[in-house]
């Protein structure tokens, strides 16, 4: 994969292993995400822990912010550990970025405060090849004209787009 197609948000990978639908209505902007009191709370969470971890937040290519700590570990602080291979491959890409656009090898930590859960991450060659087909997938997704149909999951009633998809 050629850098200069590096154009997705971390969100973004998360969200397609989410739900691919999920994806397609969060590229389209539409925020109903922000209402969410759980994504209020995350983000109370996220300063609180970032602050105590002494965090370096770099944006980078004004696409891709990460959180620094340490000697250059990449830190992502999540409030569940459900959706957690969502968790890892939204980390991961971050630690693809770092490699393909400024050539930093680094590992990942992924930190569940409230479970006192912290696990390393490390991206392997494995890793790589399925984050770059994962990648096509995101950027396909996202290009459909119409959003993917709604196919009911045991997290759905969690989502910010319920409404959009079941009522
Ligand atoms: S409610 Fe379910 S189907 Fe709809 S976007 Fe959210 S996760 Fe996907």
């Amino acid at each position: 994969m050629e850098t200069e197609e590096l154009k997705i948000r971390g969100t973004e990978v998360n969200y397609f292993a989410v739900c691919p639908r999920k994806l397609w209505l969060f590229s389209k902007q539409l925020t109903m995400e922000r209402e969410s009191d759980r994504v209020l709370l995350g983000k109370l969470l996220h300063e609180e822990s970032y602050a105590r971890y002494k965090t370096r937040e770099v944006l980078l290519e004004n696409l891709v912010k990460v959180d620094l700590v340490g000697e250059g570990e990449v830190l992502e602080v999540k409030l569940s550990d459900a959706l957690e291979e969502a968790h890892r491959l939204q980390l991961l890409y971050y630690l693809f970025f770092l490699k393909k656009k400024l050539g930093l090898e680094v590992k990942g930590v992924l930190s569940v405060p409230r479970k006192m859960k912290r696990e390393e991450v490390f991206l392997t060659k494995e890793e790589e090849k399925r984050l770059e087909d994962l990648l096509k997938e995101v950027e396909r997704v996202k290009k459909l004209p119409k959003p993917p149909p709604a196919q009911k999951k045991p997290y759905c009633s969690k989502c910010a787009y319920y409404e959009l998809c079941f009522v």
